[in-house]
């Protein structure tokens, strides 16, 4: 059997790379069957061939209806933003698409593929990794671990400059800003790098912001300017926006090099030119830049640094090939920019290092496991609970952003009635107080609570991030010896068998008619309700199964989790629950506290008038009735 290098993949949004570590411990990065080093990061969907990268992007101009792009975008949404062949696909399924045709260039420069880390943006949360890493599992990827992007640009960058030493540990003490900007997302990240470790301060970013937006800015240039011309508007038609794109992408490079271009677009037989200057593409993206010079500000206030606090800059991503942005961040920190690594290959490379690292550290081989790399949460984790004061849903932050992982943090919920056997939890990630602004995780239930349980009894649960960022979730009974690893019914993705039923036809690579059987049967599964985001109608019915919120007493911090179960036929034995602090008391309601939330979000107002109008009605009624018993004293209102 050929060895088993250890490879790290950079799944971007734009292009994805490979990269592996070679018996010398170098980095390389993996050319693809077309000899490129970059592999774009689209999916052309053919009746009988998938085709993954350059042709695939060239058949965006033609077919936009069977190629999909941007997926990573879409990561954590149920269906990629476009249909495929009509077909609404798992962004999922189509990234690992990607992954199967970078397994097969890995396959063939090494002679086989172990276990792979892919990369992640450290601002991805925990279902975007979840989905990441089942992507690699049904391109039939053997995943060690997902690491994120700028702690994969620290290790490239500390190979390059050679402030690691051989065993893969800084040598000197910084701290590294690792500014990405990339084809779809941003990211922002505080290293500090100090001998045998490498931590990560603080991270911020927006997944919906790179250099696809910079482009769209061309596109819209191009159709004003045309729409002056032939008075009608070429984003009309997805054709030509898609040669718009093309022709963007082009002049957006070559004003990284040139100061003027001109932008060329068939139209109808007709070629419209549009020039354009450095100056004008950079009035016209001012705002998109300087989002991204907000959130570095906050994420250094968020880390309560400075820029004197800042040993260097890293630009990493195709996007800082950009003049305005050394610039901007050169005025920002008052430093140059760093352009030491490749802002292509840096994420590829840092993956293939961490892949070494750990495949080292299990190993128990070289000294190495003397280094130490710490993440943190890129998102708040918490529960939803209910407000007593409003009575309104409350994300409830348990574990806070920008935590050092592993992270575990243990909240303990009571039962709210006798006899009861489950209890349910909302999993929220986000910083707002609002549910409906953060990201839905799935529930996790307590089933088969022992028969008996008298009202109050404690339920331990522990939320516990890995390294990784991935949750897991277990449950404790004080005083029962119960203990349990929860499942997290997710809101969205697949179960895992769903998983290993993709990777047959994603593996054979056979088009969309092969894979459109699949589509089918999953998306009918999704109709069940199985794994498909839930209902307004099964949120309802879950609240009502699982109890909804309740007034019991509520902790110093003054909110109650949606916990409580269906209540029981016949009440156990008499057991003391052990004892209880204060503080620790967490209570939640039984289903007929539902129906008083329901009430209570209508204004106060609402219930006045309609108190108002039964009691004119009760009097109306009265002296109807009167009228019919003694019409001499009460002479009936109305004639006919
Ligand atoms: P991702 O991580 O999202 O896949 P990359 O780091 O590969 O992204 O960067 C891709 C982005 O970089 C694209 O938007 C591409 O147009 C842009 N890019 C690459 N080279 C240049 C350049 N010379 N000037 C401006 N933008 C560039
Ligand atoms: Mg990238």
């Amino acid at each position: 059997m050929a060895r088993q290098y250890p490879v790290g993949i950079d799944l971007g949004t734009t292009f994805s790379t490979a990269a592996w570590v070679n018996e010398s411990g170098q980095t390389e990065i993996i050319r693809n069957s077309e000899g490129e080093l970059l592999t774009p990061s689209v999916v052309l969907f053919e009746d009988r061939e998938l085709v993954v990268g350059k042709e695939a992007r060239t058949a965006t101009t033609v077919h936009p209806e069977l190629v999909a792009e941007w997926v990573k975008r879409d990561m954590g949404l149920p269906y990629y933003s476009r249909p495929i062949h009509g077909r609404r696909l798992p962004p999922e399924v189509i990234q690992a698409c990607i992954l199967r045709k970078l397994k097969e260039d890995i396959v063939f420069e090494l002679g086989g593929v172990g276990r792979v880390v892919i990369t992640v943006p450290a601002y991805f949360d925990e279902p975007r990794r979840k989905r990441t890493a089942d992507a690699g599992e049904m391109a039939g990827l053997k995943v060690l671990d997902i690491v994120n992007e700028p702690t994969a640009a620290a290790l490239s960058f500390g190979e390059t400059l050679g402030c690691l030493a051989a065993d893969g540990e800084p040598k000197e003490e910084m701290t590294l800003l690792v500014y990405d900007l990339g084809g779809g997302t941003f990211d922002a990240t505080l290293l500090r790098l100090a001998p045998g470790k490498i931590e990560t301060v603080a991270t911020d970013g927006d997944v919906m912001l790179g250099g696809h937006d910079w482009d769209l800015r061309l596109v819209d240039h191009v159709a004003q300017r045309f729409k002056k011309l032939h008075k009608r508007d070429p984003r009309e038609d997805p054709v030509i926006i898609n040669r718009a794109l093309a022709a963007a992408v082009e002049a957006k490079h070559a004003l990284s090099a040139r100061t003027r271009t001109i932008m060329h677009i068939e139209v109808a037989g007709q070629t419209v030119e549009v020039p354009v200057t450095r100056r004008q593409f950079e009035e016209m993206t001012a705002d998109l830049l300087e989002r991204t010079a907000y959130t570095t500000r906050q994420l250094l206030a968020s880390a309560k640094l400075q820029w004197k606090d800042v040993s260097r800059v890293l630009l990493v991503g195709g996007s800082t090939r950009m003049p305005m942005v050394g610039r901007m961040l050169r005025e920002l920190s008052g430093r140059e920019p760093d352009h030491s690594v490749n802002p292509d290959e840096a994420v590829a490379r840092g993956a293939a290092l961490f892949a070494a690292y750990l495949l080292d550290k299990e190993s128990g081989g070289r000294p190495k496991s003397g280094l130490t790399i710490t993440n943190v949460n890129s998102h708040g984790l918490g529960v939803e609970g209910i407000d007593p004061e409003t009575m309104r849903k409350k994300n409830v932050v348990l574990i806070p952003r920008n935590t050092p992982l592993p992270a575990k943090f243990t909240e303990r919920f009571v039962t709210r009635s006798e006899n009861q056997r489950s209890i349910a939890v909302q999993i929220l990630e986000g910083e707002s107080s609002a549910p409906d602004e953060c990201t839905a995780i799935g529930r996790t239930v307590v089933r088969d609570l022992p028969e008996g349980l008298p009202k109050n009894w404690p339920v331990e649960i522990a939320f516990e991030y890995a390294e990784n960022g991935r949750l897991t979730v277990t449950a404790d009974v004080p005083g029962t010896h119960r203990g349990a690893v929860l499942e997290i019914e997710r809101s969205v993705g697949f179960a895992d068998d769903d998983l290993a039923r993709w990777q047959k036809p994603i593996d054979e690579a056979a088009g969309f008619d092969a894979f459109e059987s699949m589509v089918q049967e999953v998306m009918e599964q999704s109709a069940d309700g199985r794994n498909a985001e839930m209902t307004p109608e099964e949120i309802e019915s879950m609240q009502a199964e699982f109890g909804g919120p309740g007034a019991g007493p509520a902790r110093p911090g003054g909110w109650t989790p949606f916990v409580a179960g269906p209540n029981p036929e016949k009440p156990g034995p008499e057991r003391e629950p052990p004892p209880q602090t204060e503080d620790e008391s967490l209570v939640a309601g039984g289903s007929h506290r539902i129906r008083s939330v329901a009430r209570q979000r209508l204004p106060r107002w609402v219930g006045l008038i309609g108190h108002v109008i039964a009691a004119m009605l009760g009097l109306t009624l009265g002296y109807l009735i009167l009228c019919q018993l003694r019409p001499d004293t009460f002479p009936f209102p109305f004639s006919w």
